[in-house]
């Protein structure tokens, strides 16, 4: 299993070299240390009163006093609901994780509602797993490659290692050792062209091998060692040091990777299906020894559900009872619904959300932005997706934020972006912004388009 997370660690860290996400440019609530918002400040702009109360939640989850508790974000749509859940997130820690699920999700996966919530709430409980790697440092003596069955002798600098042995005799401090090479130890040492002298350190490990010098005399000459390094003396006088390798997984990586139908590649197409209930219970269990025996630490994120006024009656029941467990993350919900039924009753309530739940909740609103609020996030956004724009071009994507919507002007930033290069322009101009504006549809125009060409549309 260790070797699974830690090649999930690995592939993830690739994978963060990543497309620009809608919110990629959000580092945070934008807070000063009273906690007051800045007007820019993280990549958040505006929306004071609401970060400003975000800022206190916050303060609430560092004291641990949320348990049992959620936020609901109320405001209409492109105000910076998602954006503010994700600033709580960042400002929390870059490792706390943060999952999105949006309520018309639920009932389109090909899974049943409470399996998509548990795996959106697995998605945002962090685990951080740290490992003790044993590094034996020293200066080479001598690499003894055995004799391959019916072949002739190699050394260490042989080109195929594929089964073979082998013994290496180390010198640490003022006695040598003699190591046994696996085939996997011996690539490494023919592939680092490590010989007689040269002072290495070897994971026994995961059988990585660094030079780190030369043995110049009696004094040896070699790089520092990193962080997270003990050094330990052995009873026998062998240095060693024990690095601790930290990995950050989630609840919902580790189900995945664990569960036999799923396996590792699962969690990168996104087609995990659903997870046995004892596959979960095992995790749990050998989660908590790992928390007894101080291995692992639980890193509550935050989950963020969208449209939550589309969640019906046994899913709040589900959030409800969820909200109790203690690795619980918190719960960020979001709806631009006023008073609305509660979806699977016939009963009505503010935001479709049932009482006992709105009970539970601590409500932010969000509200419209201004003109020039808009304009600095447009200016934003352009920095983060690297495009240069004409003030003439900001101008008159900001008037197009304002009168159709934030998200839509956005969007048209990329597009734009695109339209310049096509003509080998340097910076995005007002051409260019036309002609995306009039290629895709603010929705305003295309409900307009689609009353007008209604007739000549299938039904
Ligand atoms: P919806 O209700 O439709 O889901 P929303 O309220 O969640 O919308 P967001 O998706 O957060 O709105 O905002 C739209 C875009 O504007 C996103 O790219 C977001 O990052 C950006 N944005 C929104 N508010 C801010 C802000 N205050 N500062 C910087 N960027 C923002």
């Amino acid at each position: 299993m260790a070797a699974e997370l830690k090649k999930l660690a690995e592939s993830r860290d690739l994978t963060r070299i990543e497309r620009i996400g809608a919110h990629s440019h959000i580092r945070g609530l934008g807070l000063d240390s009273s906690l007051e918002a800045r007007a820019v400040s993280e990549g958040m702009v505006g929306q004071k009163p609401a970060r400003k109360a975000a800022g206190l939640i916050l303060q609430l989850i560092k004291e641990g006093k949320i348990a049992g508790r959620a936020v609901l974000l109320a405001g209409q749509p492109g105000t910076g609901k998602t954006a503010i859940a994700m600033g709580l997130a960042k400002s929390l820690g870059e490792e706390t994780p943060f999952a999105t699920l949006s309520g018309s999700e639920l009932f389109s996966l090909e899974m049943s509602k409470t399996e998509a919530l548990t795996q959106a709430f697995r998605r945002s409980i962090g685990v951080r797993i740290k490992e003790e790697a044993e590094i034996i440092e020293g200066e080479v003596v001598e690499i003894i490659i055995d004799r391959p069955v019916g072949g002739a002798a190699s050394s260490s600098g042989s080109s195929s290692s594929a089964g073979k042995t082998g013994k290496l005799t180390l010198k640490t401090t003022d006695m040598e050792t003699v190591y046994d090479l696996g085939g996997k130890m011996i690539e490494a040492l023919s592939k680092e062209k490590v010989q007689s002298g040269d002072v290495i350190a070897l994971d026994k490990a995961s059988g990585k091998v660094t030079k780190l010098g030369r043995s110049v005399g009696r004094s040896r000459e070699y790089d520092a060692v990193g962080p997270h390094t003990k050094f330990v003396r052995c009873p026998d006088g062998e240095l060693q040091k024990r690095k601790e390798v930290v990995h950050c997984v989630t609840l919902h990586e580790i189900d995945v990777i664990n569960s036999r139908t799923q396996g590792f590649l699962a969690l990168f197409t996104g087609d995990t299906g659903e997870i046995r209930a004892e596959v979960r219970e095992q995790i749990d269990t050998k989660v908590a020894e790992w928390r007894e025996e101080g291995k692992a630490e639980i890193v509550p994120g935050v989950l963020f559900i969208d449209e939550v006024h589309m969640l019906d009656i046994e899913c709040f029941s589900f959030l409800n009872r969820a909200l109790e467990n203690d690795m619980a993350p918190i719960l960020v919900i979001a709806t631009n619904r006023g008073i609305t039924t509660i979806r699977g009753t016939t009963y009505r309530s503010p935001h479709g959300i049932p009482a006992d739940f709105l009970d539970r909740l601590l409500i932010i609103s969000t509200q419209p932005y201004t003109e020039d609020e808009i304009r600095k996030i447009i200016e934003i956004r352009c920095d983060e997706e690297e495009v240069e724009m004409s003030e003439d071009s900001k101008v008159l994507l900001t008037k197009i934020g304002t009168e159709t919507s934030l998200r839509y002007a956005i969007h048209l930033i990329t597009a734009a972006a695109l339209a310049c290069q096509k003509r080998r322009g340097k910076a995005v101009e007002m051409e260019d912004i036309s002609r995306v504006y009039s290629l895709f549809l603010d929705v305003k125009r295309s409900t307009q388009y689609l009353m007008e060409y209604q007739s000549q549309y299938m039904f």
